[in-house]
């Protein structure tokens, strides 16, 4: 029976037999070239479908296996994490480079965690976000963790997750003052979390132990 290829980022689709990839687009910042590229694939290889995922990806859905290779070589891109045990993606909402109501840049904060973590393997799945205000529209109220701009800086959001269990996630350092001290506050936690034997969501360690006991542990050796 025909699965999922992890090595190229191919999921097997509900016909069990044809796949969709959905090649990387950091940020789902993209560009006409890129989205003629995508198209001039789908339509080459006979895709039955695109489809925009919540992971700001494009995913060509419905082509035959024989075609894998051909069409990442054609794209000329890399697969986006959308499978694994690893850092899946990190959703970006357009924050102070294009939205009136950003009070953070999370564009340039989200592209740099999405150059440090994409595809970073970890102990279990791990979804990132970084909104430019309190509107949160890259929704780190439901990611492991996310960073959220306010008018003095950062709140870094952690334990959040959708699916079967959803948990909304905990406050864990308020008005964070820079962009460095925020990447730093995120790094810190991923590591710790790459440390854990355990495999569960963020959110699962949290529900556990209370926000103010992981604070203490999460954050013990933090040296800023
Ligand atoms: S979270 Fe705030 S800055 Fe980002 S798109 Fe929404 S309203 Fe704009």
């Amino acid at each position: 029976m025909k699965k999922d290829i992890l090595e190229k980022g191919a999921i097997i689709q509900r016909d069990k037999e044809t796949y969709a990839i959905a090649p990387h687009i950091p940020g789902g910042i993209t560009n006409p070239a890129q989205l003629r590229k995508i198209a001039d694939v789908a339509d080459k290889y006979q895709a039955q479908s695109l489809k925009i995922t919540s992971a700001q990806r494009i995913a060509i859905i419905g082509f035959d296996e024989g075609h894998l290779d051909a069409i990442w070589e054609d794209l000329g891109e890399k697969p986006g994490a959308a499978i694994g045990l690893c850092v899946r993606s990190v959703k970006i909402c357009p924050g102070t480079t294009y939205c009136k109501r950003g009070q953070q840049d999370s564009v340039k904060v989200g592209l740099e965690m999405d150059d440090r973590y994409h595809g970073l393997e970890l102990p279990w799945k791990f979804k990132m976000g970084v909104s430019g205000c309190i509107n949160d529209c890259a929704e780190g109220c439901i990611k492991d963790v996310a960073l959220i701009g306010t008018p003095k800086g950062w709140n870094l959001m952690v334990g959040g997750n959708g699916g079967a269990q959803p948990r909304l996630s905990h406050k864990l350092v308020e008005h964070v003052p820079t962009d460095e001290q925020a990447l730093a506050l995120v790094d810190h936690l991923v590591n710790w979390f790459k440390k854990q034997d355990r495999r569960c969501r963020l959110g699962k360690f949290i529900e556990e132990m209370g926000i103010d006991a992981f604070r203490e542990e999460a954050l013990r050796d933090f040296g800023g």
